[in-house]
């Protein structure tokens, strides 16, 4: 499987960072290796002093698919998720300076936080709360009407470069408020009323 994820999907976390607003989604990998299993600390790598959190909400592709219309996108997908794209910020500035690839910062061991899935059917994917705090104070608190680009236009833009598989996970972009993590912070995504993941940081 691989994950598929958006950069600069909403206008405030754009700002925040001072990144232009793209013309097209800005679109990166992580290997399947970038998965943090399940129960498992992260643990912050030696190569960086600047990990940020950043909390997203993940679609998971239920089949095969390339060139997919917007308009028959919602068939590729059941379930959402939350979760997070861990980014060396330090690593990633140096490759934005030089106009290098972003692996590196971007797609390391441990950069995925895949939380619960659930039915889409339980939310309201237009309108869909979502928040992630840090040691129980709030840091982020997005919704998907802030998206520039939804869900359904992400999997039909991705799908004319790439073919999607069923497991395929797509990370939909982060809101405003990322931010640095330390030794023993303890993060907590929330998907509408739902504790999707509760990661805790060595
Ligand atoms: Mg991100």
């Amino acid at each position: 499987m691989k994950i598929i994820c958006i950069g600069r999907n909403y206008a405030k976390h754009i700002e925040e960072l001072e990144n232009e607003r793209p013309e097209h989604p800005v679109v990166f990998l992580k290997p399947d290796s970038a998965i943090l299993p399940r129960k498992n600390p992260f643990f912050i790598p030696p190569f960086s002093d600047d990990i940020h959190y950043e909390v997203e909400v993940l679609v998971k592709i239920n089949k095969v698919g390339k060139h997919i219309s917007e308009k028959f996108a919602p068939k590729y997908y059941d379930e959402i998720g939350l979760g997070i794209d861990f980014t060396a910020r330090d690593v990633q500035e140096k490759c934005k300076e030089k106009g290098l690839p972003w692996e590196k910062a971007k797609a390391f061991d441990g950069s995925a936080v895949v939380g619960e899935f659930y039915p889409k059917e339980q939310f309201d994917l237009e309108n869909l709360k979502f928040q992630l705090t840090k040691n129980n104070v709030l840091v982020q608190d997005g919704n998907t009407n802030e998206m520039l680009w939804k869900m359904d236009a992400l999997i039909s833009y991705v799908s004319q470069y790439f073919t999607l598989k069923k497991g395929d996970i797509i990370f939909t972009g982060t809101p405003a408020g990322v931010g640095r993590v330390v030794e023993n912070d303890v993060l907590v995504g929330i998907i509408e009323d739902k504790e999707a993941f509760n990661i805790r940081v060595k």
